[in-house]
């Protein structure tokens, strides 16, 4: 079929809106017709140039929701109709990784999804009979995708697309650091660096699991508000006296948990430094540079902290997903507040240069309605 898609024609250049064509789904995969798709780091820095592993031509997008719309051979967990959440970190529950219950690190389709292929090692895409590769296993800048079945969270019917989609990559990256990965305990003290979508997804996680003190940080006097709304108790602006002044306010020991989602290498050692002596968590989630490393003191170990880190903020997406979507339709979380510009596929430049001018937090692509 063919279908609108944005394509990176080439590294460092604006994304080049067009027809495409969409192959059928074959075993074990699925046709989801996207209907609305974040715009994320991610996507701007392979498009960018910046990113080693980035490549092109490709298909860009990986915070999709959509509808199934038809399933491949053996396909026996997903049905025509059912609503999905996209999952650039599978869960096959079948891998070494995913049978140990310890990690939400699937290695079922790496290789092959690394490489912008399907995990039969072909692509669904293709332009004039050439093939055109797919992006982190999703390519959800488009009108419909081929995707895993193993790569789909199906979520309530009830869940509104927009909204969904967030759930995709950084707010669950977020709550799931607070949530699942370093746990955050009810009465702790928790210090979240950066305030972007992660950032502002672990204030709420950590108000989920019912924090006593929520401090944000982030340079941005705006960014500080939100987070105030989903419940930052407190809003600091970052510099480089935030070590001592966590300290300070914490009778000289620092806090129970600390969240990093800048991927700056200097705020993670903050990060590392505010965590409580004796048994505080500094838990990264910023993906650093290439090439950074991170610097810290060993003594800190010594004493007692824990520095750990996880990808999707460990969240186990098949499971856990539908799971955090639920709690935003209970009404916990209030996703709206994270939207902050609706546009249509044509616009996926624009909404970079809103993402390059850090204009928002948010903005999602509509696509069918
Ligand atoms: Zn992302
Ligand atoms: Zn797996």
């Amino acid at each position: 079929m063919k279908i609108r898609a944005a394509v990176l024609e080439q590294l460092a250049a604006p994304l080049v809106v067009q027809d495409v064509e969409l192959g059928e789904p074959r075993r074990g995969e699925v046709l989801v017709r996207v209907h609305a798709c974040g715009i994320c780091h991610t996507d701007m820095y392979s498009a960018s140039g910046a990113d080693p592993s980035g490549y092109a031509p490709c298909v860009l997008g990986h915070e999709g929701a959509g509808v199934v719309e038809a399933v491949g051979e053996g396909v026996g967990s997903l049905k025509p109709g059912d609503r999905v959440v996209t999952l650039f970190s599978p869960q096959c529950g079948e891998c070494v990784n995913c049978r140990s219950g310890k990690t939400n690190i699937c290695v079922a389709i790496r290789e092959q999804q690394n490489a912008g292929h399907l995990p039969d090692g072909t692509t669904r895409l293709s332009r004039d009979g050439a093939p055109l590769r797919h992006f982190m296993g999703c390519s959800t800048f488009a009108e419909a995708t081929v995707m895993p079945e193993i790569a789909l969270a199906k979520i309530s019917e009830e869940a509104p697309f927009e909204a969904a989609c967030l759930f995709a990559c950084g707010l669950s990256t977020g709550l799931g650091a607070a949530m699942f990965r370093a746990p955050v305990e009810a009465g702790a003290t928790v210090v979240v660096f950066g305030a972007g979508m992660v950032g502002l997804g672990a204030v709420v996680g950590a108000r989920l699991q019912r924090a006593a003190r929520v401090i944000a940080v982030d340079l941005s006097e705006r960014r500080l508000e939100l987070a105030r709304h989903h419940g930052a108790t407190d809003a600091w602006i970052a510099g480089p006296e935030i070590v001592e002044r966590v300290l300070e306010e914490t009778g000289g020991f620092g806090a129970d948990f600390t969240f990093e989602a800048t991927g700056n290498v200097a705020v993670m050692r903050q990060a590392v430094e505010a965590a409580r002596m004796g048994w505080g968590k500094a838990c990264m989630i910023g993906v650093a540079g290439k090439g950074d490393t991170l610097n810290m003191v060993p003594r800190y170990l010594i004493t007692g902290r824990q520095v750990l880190g996880a990808s999707f903020g460990g969240v186990k997406g098949r499971e856990q997903v539908p799971q955090l979507v639920d709690r935003y339709l209970a009404g916990d979380i209030d996703v709206n507040s994270f939207i902050s510009h609706r546009l249509t596929l044509e616009q996926v430049n624009d909404g970079f240069e809103l993402m390059h001018r850090q204009d928002g937090i948010r903005s999602v692509i509509q696509l069918s309605t």
